[in-house]
């Protein structure tokens, strides 16, 4: 069982995928939690260039997909082969979102990587925590050094969300749209909701 959570910088991802996996491994699930960009050591070191380093798009999106092909067939197509329940904070809808959408990159060169890297693999089901961008930044701590990617104006995250909403739009029962504007009592009520009508409780 392989589920992504998807959304703009400080949507509250991490935050629901901490309890998530919290709760299954309590239940005695296998849950291997992980995230990208990152993942494997090679691809934690492709991450440190990624968001450090300025670059054209197309680089951005060798170097997620360089490191996703690597996350993918040593770690979770294995824990998908053994039945481990696979939790990934941010997965290639995102490359879609801020290559594609908000960096304008071209979306058929995406898709034919994807192929590529993927050959067919998909999430089974993506959460995808949406709200307005200005909400999102008023989240994160002004007191964290933001990355290359959190210091863009709120124009970039606004076509970063619409780039999530168009892969919505494309596959919609991949995905579960959860309000995250909400408090996070009523956001984890959304997950929780999402996870048993899917069966994954
Ligand atoms: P990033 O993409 O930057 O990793 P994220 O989507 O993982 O962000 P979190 O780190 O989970 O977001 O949340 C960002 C901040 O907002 C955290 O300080 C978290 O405690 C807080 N937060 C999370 N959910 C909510 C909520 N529903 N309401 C208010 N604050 C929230
Ligand atoms: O969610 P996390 O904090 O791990 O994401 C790292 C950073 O990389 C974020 O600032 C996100 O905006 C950016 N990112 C990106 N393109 C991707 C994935 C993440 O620009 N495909
Ligand atoms: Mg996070």
């Amino acid at each position: 069982r392989f589920i992504t959570f998807e959304g703009i910088d400080g949507a509250g991802k991490t935050t629901h995928i901490d309890a998530l996996e919290q709760v299954w491994r309590q239940a005695g699930h296998e849950v291997v939690r992980t995230r990208e960009p990152g993942g494997t050591p090679l691809a934690e070191q492709l991450r440190g260039l990624f968001l450090h380093q300025p670059m054209d798009a197309l680089t951005e999106a060798l170097l997620v997909f360089a490191g996703r092909r690597d996350h993918l067939t040593t770690v979770i197509e294995p824990a998908l082969a053994r039945g481990a329940r696979v939790l990934c904070d941010r997965f290639t809808d995102a490359t879609f979102a801020y290559q594609g959408g908000g960096r304008g990159f071209d979306l058929s060169v995406l898709a034919t990587l994807e192929q590529w890297v993927q050959q067919g693999r998909q999430p089974e089901l993506t959460l995808l925590f949406d709200l307005p961008p200005d909400v999102a930044a008023g989240r994160l701590s002004a007191a964290r050094q933001p990355d290359r990617f959190e210091a863009q104006d709120t124009a970039f995250f606004e076509r970063v969300r619409a780039g999530y909403r168009a892969r919505v739009a494309a596959q919609p029962t991949r995905f579960a749209l959860i309000d995250a504007s909400r408090t996070p009592a009523e956001v984890a009520e959304q997950v929780r909701a999402v996870l048993a009508e899917r069966g994954l409780a």
